[in-house]
């Protein structure tokens, strides 16, 4: 092997390393950076544009080298996870004066200490504060016909974690319920040709990882290892394919967090049925948690979001993913609410304590992790210190969810408080490294060893104007660098005299720069290794009593996340009183009927939305879906009118009112008696799924088609123009029939709207359902649109007139009358076809009439010139009218007349 081709030993060890982590980037710690080498280099120099450089040859090519400073290692990889990748961070894992003590050629030895994946950060940095972060496992056990299906998933910056045994056709939904950053999966299982459907929906979430990771007949032992019990009893019942889900998580976790042990709970079973089923279609539809484009601004959760931790809108996140089915519980957060509503001065210094508090929840898992820093200690102080403060703000009496968090707030560790507040400085730095957040005081071995250093600086400052005295020069400098220490400098002239006899032996020559020269002597270096010793054991000092109070809070973590999540509930609840008063929201009855009875309903986000843009009013609606009485089928609604008539909005604004009654909020409207909905449809509005190969219609009938044979008695569905996207007599039939198989069959509480009024006649025949209409003015032949829900059914949909209101140009407007006109003259397929056949070409009608003549022109410019000769500012109302008519006259005969003759 030639020189060139054998790589350096420290090449060799990187070699090694990235051979063992083939699917990270890895970051190669080297001093202050971490480098890139050969294809990661390239990778990484594309994604975060920083300069490719290049480092020595291997098997005689330059090898790629890029690197990122350790200080702001955190943006670069929140870009780098952004982005897909995952990263492998080596460290350096001994002193690199251990490593030359072997031969001067030897390398430092290095480690991987992470893996940075999307669903496994912890970095404030790298998360959003209002969003759980989740890593998801997906376990199947049992080939053969009938597999069963697990989801486990956990929020490594909480510590939540959760388990929930899923049937094959809900998987997707679950999933999407949850909306993890990362989803494992067991190699076989994610290239199974069945589950493909499923994962390609999450693209590069999903990941395939060993299935031993998953093993079965380990799960438990491992299980158990990690929380360092002896049998799973005590956590709850699991069935073998949760426990398969859950193992494989902690398994993965091993993987990427390596010797670090996450702070998790024990294992939370959500158990079937408790929860209201919504599909992916119907959560993305209705805009639950992101806007159809993918923004959280404009989605529901946005709109009502009123808390101020980062705990409480992650609770509020969650729980607006997952609307409750048990009207107990939903009845018991409404107690919450309907407690911080009639006490506005609790609830106003409640979130005054709680605005601005740091994660304490997050800065837990960091320390738990190893990874937290002096800031992390002091975010659990003062949370701690604003959950005490709280805690003596509650009064005696309470309803009971918030009974039970000020249980978990009143046995929240005291002594971890004071023994943060006296230890730590207001407001630390970020990195233990640098030392100085232990408050002066607090250490009395401390205070000496600062002392020390302090005093030492001054007796070098005393030194310094003693050397310029003795020696008569003034401008002899003490000064400080890392390869020399201390030492003095004075100007090349002046350094004669140092070097002369009389001093030479006090002044030792160290070094000659271009115009100075640098002096030792014995009593700076006395001194500075007093001044060294004492930051050293200053520095050794204060990671002493990090770890100190690091191990305190530890040993405290679970009262301490209870303590956190007790304060998010109270954030949760003040918040959504907060909405309460604010849009004049009221309490629902929920319960275990099939009443659906909404009165003055609105709709929350396009509330706002007016009420932010042109401030104009939301016209409240009723809607009523109960049984008629005695009956246990639900009530349907044909909703026809006119387009931009609000048959959309309406329709949403129901569903979501369903939603914020199940997550135990008030609703926006006056009345409302609602029997739980166990399983929310919704389809409104066309789009494509290219990627599935699935066309705008194609997509509309599977919809269809899952809510006709899933839709139960407790469904509420929603079905919004159906059949639009084929030949009219189609849709109109599949549309007809729809309605027919929901009514019969399904007979679940349906709102569905529709431009094919022909339907409306099934109002005779099918007893529960109600024509209803968006009600509209007709005005010299435009239409105004009043946003009304009455009974009855639309003549028409005034397509033609909002057509006119959105711009078309009035000659494709004008045609349309025409067109339509002749149609509604009704008759025969060949009879219409002969019509259409017979009509003027388009080109025809649409030429302009003074295209030949000119006449338009001048008949403009005559009006401009009148127009441009009026003062409005002097003329009397009368003089204006006159010329209002006198200005018609020119707009018709380009002639200037006299006024009104
Ligand atoms: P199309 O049939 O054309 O799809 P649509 O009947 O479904 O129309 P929407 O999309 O629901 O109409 O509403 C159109 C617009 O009308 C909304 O964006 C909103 O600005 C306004 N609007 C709807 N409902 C109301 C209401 N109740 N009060 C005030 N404005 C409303």
């Amino acid at each position: 092997m030639s020189s060139d081709a054998a790589p350096t030993p420290m090449m060799a060890q990187y070699i090694e390393i990235k051979a063992a982590n083939p699917d990270c980037l890895l970051f190669y710690r080297m001093g202050d950076f971490y480098e890139l080498f050969f294809d990661d280099a390239v990778e990484a120099s594309r994604a975060l544009g920083i300069t490719l450089t290049k480092r020595g040859k291997h098997l005689g090519e330059d090898i790629p080298m890029a690197g990122v400073p350790v200080v702001s290692a955190d943006d670069y990889l929140q870009k780098l996870i952004a982005l897909g990748h995952r990263v492998a961070v080596c460290e350096q894992v001994e002193d690199p004066a251990e490593a030359k003590k072997r031969g001067s050629k030897s390398v430092v030895k290095r480690d991987v200490v992470r893996l940075v994946t999307p669903g496994t950060i912890t970095e404030e940095a790298l998360l959003e504060p209002g969003r759980a972060n989740y890593l998801m496992t997906l376990a199947r056990l049992g080939g053969g016909e009938n597999p069963s299906y697990a989801l486990a998933w956990a929020d490594l910056s909480t510590g939540l974690f959760r388990t929930a045994e899923v049937s094959r056709d809900r998987l997707e939904a679950e999933i999407a319920a949850v909306e993890p950053s990362e989803i494992v999966v067991a190699e076989p299982v994610f290239h199974a040709p069945d589950m493909q459907p499923v994962l390609r929906r999450f693209g590069r979430t999903a990941r395939p990882e060993p299935q031993t990771f998953f093993d079965g007949a380990t799960a438990e032992e491992k299980i158990c290892r990690f929380f360092q019990v002896t049998t799973l009893e005590g956590l709850g019942r699991f069935s073998r394919v949760e426990l398969s889900a859950a193992a494989a998580l902690i398994a993965y976790l091993g993987k990427t967090q390596l010797s670090a042990r996450p702070m998790l709970q024990r294992p939370a079973r959500v158990s079937q049925g408790s929860i209201m089923e919504i599909d992916p279609a119907t959560r993305a539809s209705l805009e639950i948690t992101r806007t159809l484009a993918g923004r959280r601004q404009g989605s529901l959760l946005a709109t009502i979001d009123r808390t101020v931790t980062g705990a409480g809108a992650r609770l509020l996140a969650g729980r607006l993913s997952a609307p409750l089915t048990d009207p107990e519980t939903i009845g018991s957060r409404q107690d919450s609410l309907a407690f911080f509503l009639d006490e506005p001065d609790l609830r106003r210094n409640l979130r005054k304590a709680l605005a601005g508090l740091p994660d304490g929840e997050r800065a837990l898992s960091r320390l738990a992790l190893q990874r937290g820093g002096p800031r992390d200690l002091a975010g659990i102080r003062d949370c701690l210190e604003a959950a005490i403060a709280i805690g003596e703000m509650l009064p005696a009496e309470m309803p009971a969810e918030l009974e039970a968090a000020r249980g978990d707030i009143a046995a929240l560790p005291r002594d971890v408080a004071a023994a943060l507040r006296e230890a730590l400085t207001d407001a630390p730095p970020p990195f233990k490294r640098d030392g100085g957040f232990v408050r002066s005081g607090a250490i009395p071995a401390l205070d000496e060893a600062r002392a020390l250093g302090e005093n030492s600086r001054k007796v070098i400052a005393e030194l310094e104007a003693r050397y310029a005295a003795e020696t008569g020069i003034r401008n002899l400098r003490i000064k400080y660098n890392n390869v020399l220490g201390y030492f003095v400098e004075t100007g090349e002239s002046q350094a004669k005299t140092l070097m002369s006899s009389e001093w030479a032996e006090t002044f030792r020559h160290r070094q000659t720069m271009a115009s100075a020269m640098r002096f030792s002597t014995q009593e700076l270096a006395g001194l500075e290794s007093r001044i060294t010793g004492a930051a050293s054991e200053a520095l050794s000092l204060e990671l002493k009593c990090f770890d100190e109070l690091a191990g305190a809070v530890l040993a405290e973590a679970e009262a301490l996340q209870r303590g956190a999540e007790a304060l998010a509930v109270l954030d949760v609840a003040a918040a959504f009183a907060e909405l309460a008063v604010e849009g004049d929201w009221t309490r629902p009855v929920v319960d275990s009927s099939l009443a659906f009875q909404i009165e003055g309903g609105r709709h929350p986000v396009v509330e706002a939305a007016l009420k932010a843009g042109s401030g104009s009013p939301f016209v409240a609606n009723d809607c009523d879906l109960s049984p008629p009485a005695g009956g246990d089928k639900g009530a349907l609604w044909l909703l026809t009118g006119p387009n931009m008539g609000g048959k959309s909005t309406f329709l949403r604004q129901n569903a979501l009112i369903a939603v914020l009654a199940q997550i135990g909020a008030f609703v926006p409207a006056t009345r409302v008696h609602l029997g739980v909905v166990d399983r929310l449809f919704s389809r409104v509005g066309a789009s494509d799924d290219l990627a599935e190969g699935r066309s705008t219609f194609m997509v509309e009938m599977v919809e269809t088609a899952a809510i006709l044979n899933q839709a139960g008695p407790r469904a509420l569905v929603i079905l919004d123009e159906i059949g639009r996207g084929t030949a009219t007599y189609d849709g109109l039939s599949i549309a007809f029939a729809t309605v027919e198989h929901l009514h019969e069959v399904n007979g679940c509480r349906a709102l569905f709207a529709t431009h094919f009024h022909e339907m409306t006649a099934l109002g005779k025949r099918l007893t529960r359902m109600k024509n209803t209409t968006m009600r509209v003015k007709e005005y010299k032949g435009d239409v105004i649109l009043l946003h009304e829900v009455t009974s009855g059914v639309a003549d028409r949909s005034y397509g033609i007139q909002v057509a006119k209101l959105a711009g078309l140009p009035a000659a494709v407007v004008e045609r349309a009358r025409h067109v339509l006109s002749e149609l509604e003259r009704g008759g025969s397929q060949a009879r219409r076809t002969a019509f259409i056949d017979d009509l003027p070409l388009f080109s025809a009608a649409l030429r302009k009439p003074d295209a030949a003549t000119g006449a338009g022109d001048e008949r403009h410019a005559a009006l401009a010139a009148a127009l441009n000769a009026l003062d409005p500012d002097t003329m009397s109302p009368r003089a204006a009218l006159d010329e209002i008519y006198r200005l018609k006259q020119v707009a018709t005969s380009g002639q200037v007349g006299d006024g009104r003759s």
